[in-house]
């Protein structure tokens, strides 16, 4: 039995995973939960699994919760801040916390998880994107389990189980292109916030949405394996596959290319992560290899003169250090505001590569703490939004 904290439990992946856990609910306990500001959400989960502490970012909300807990005659605590995301990561009933916040908001939670021996189930890709130096070696160090989250990490893992590391030669990253595959640059100038939210193969919370359509969600993904996997980023190829079937795939040293295959949903490399080293109940549709969606699974390359931030992403991933911090952070805070609509699409892409160019050399005598870590992500998101000021439309 697994006893969970899920960091971020009102978001696509947090709700995923409490889907799991009401699938199996002699599998797992729920110890804490914890959101932003989403207090409909949360209550209502509260009311079904019934965790021992729960922690709301936004101030005020964890007020009004609080309240309508207590009418509602549910006896729980109520945290709140960066702090309350801490304790319930540190929490001693439980011994898996899944990190399912989105962005370097979820890095601090995490480490501190780490630091207290906890397992960590990881869907939050920008901790390893922006910490990866720190968290991999802390968590070989606390002897806890990496369990990952994100459906082509979860695919490379699983077919890795039983090689020998040495014998892995090449990682095949599939992607499905996002909503803009396939079109030009001039085309990527005249693209809606609309067009760029409607993904076509899956469901997911606006950043990681908005990172697919720049493409920059796989440069995020290449540097994530390369700390889960401790491969070189120019040993993983990015390859585009639209229909989402195939999650990833790895070539051994002998040449034999090993794939892990599904419909495209969350629910099982959630479903994987959580029940390791076990394999738990089948809870999603069986796979049929002659539904209409097998008839045509497609390969092609990624073009990153078009999707310019995998280029970036690779060439951050080799620099290593805080470079792919400073690129988390300045992504983060253009797609915010691209999210509230004040720039353009390629507005997100320009914001980036000057936000990197710009600090790249200051940044380059700090060492690899996490504090240093905390402070190159604040500046280069001060950085990049004055930088997005001048980009207003
Ligand atoms: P989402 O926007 O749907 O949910 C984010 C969650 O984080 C919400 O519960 C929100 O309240 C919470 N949150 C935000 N800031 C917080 C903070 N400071 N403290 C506590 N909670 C906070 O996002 P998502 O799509 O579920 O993605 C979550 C993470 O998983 C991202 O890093 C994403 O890249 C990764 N991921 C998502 C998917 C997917 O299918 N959704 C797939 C692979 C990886
Ligand atoms: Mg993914």
């Amino acid at each position: 039995m697994r006893r969970l904290s899920i960091l971020g439990s009102t978001g696509s992946i947090g709700k995923q995973t409490l889907e799991v856990v009401r699938k199996a609910p002699g599998d797992f306990t729920v110890e804490s939960l914890t959101c932003g500001s989403d207090i409909d959400t949360i209550f209502d989960q509260i009311k079904e699994f019934r965790p021992k502490v729960c922690s709301v970012v936004n101030e005020s909300k964890a007020m009004e919760l609080s309240s309508r807990l207590k009418d509602e005659g549910i006896e729980i605590e109520v945290l709140t801040g960066e702090e309350g995301n801490i304790t319930c990561a540190t929490l001693g009933s439980c011994d898996t916390v899944v990190g399912a916040i989105v962005g370097f908001a979820g890095l601090v939670p995490v480490y501190h998880a780490v630091l207290s021996g906890k397992d960590i189930a990881l869907a939050n890709k920008e901790t390893l994107v922006a910490g990866g130096d720190v968290i991999m070696p802390l968590i070989r160090e606390k002897g806890v389990a990496m369990l990952p989250i994100d459906s082509e990490h979860s695919a490379i893992w699983q077919c890795l189980k039983g090689e020998k590391r040495e014998d892995l030669d090449r990682i095949l990253i599939t992607a499905s292109g996002g909503p803009f595959r396939s079109m030009t640059r001039s085309q990527l100038e005249n693209v809606t916030l609309q067009d760029a939210l409607h993904h076509p193969t899956w469901n997911m919370g606006g950043k990681i949405t908005i990172d697919s359509a720049t493409m920059m969600n796989k440069g995020l993904e290449i540097i994530e394996a390369h700390h889960l996997y401790g491969i070189d980023c120019d040993k993983i190829d990015v390859v585009v596959h639209p229909q989402s079937i195939i999650h990833s795939m790895i070539r051994l040293k002998d040449g034999s290319v090993l794939a892990q295959m599904g419909k495209p949903s969350m629910v099982l490399p959630i479903e994987v992560a959580l029940y390791y080293p076990d394999r738990g109940p089948s809870i999603v549709t069986e796979f049929d290899p002659f539904d209409a969606a097998m008839n045509n699974l497609t390969f092609e390359p990624c073009d990153t003169e078009v999707f310019r931030l995998v280029k970036l992403a690779y060439e951050a991933g080799r620099k290593g250090g805080l470079v792919p911090t400073v690129m988390n952070a300045a992504n983060e805070s253009a797609v915010m505001a691209y999210l509230a609509g004040s720039i353009n699409f390629l507005g997100i892409e320009e914001t980036v590569f000057e936000t990197v160019e710009k600090m790249e050399s200051s940044i380059s005598r700090l060492d690899l703490t996490i504090d240093n870590i905390c402070q190159t992500d604040k500046d280069a998101r001060i950085y990049a939004d004055e930088l997005l000021k001048g980009k207003i439309k």
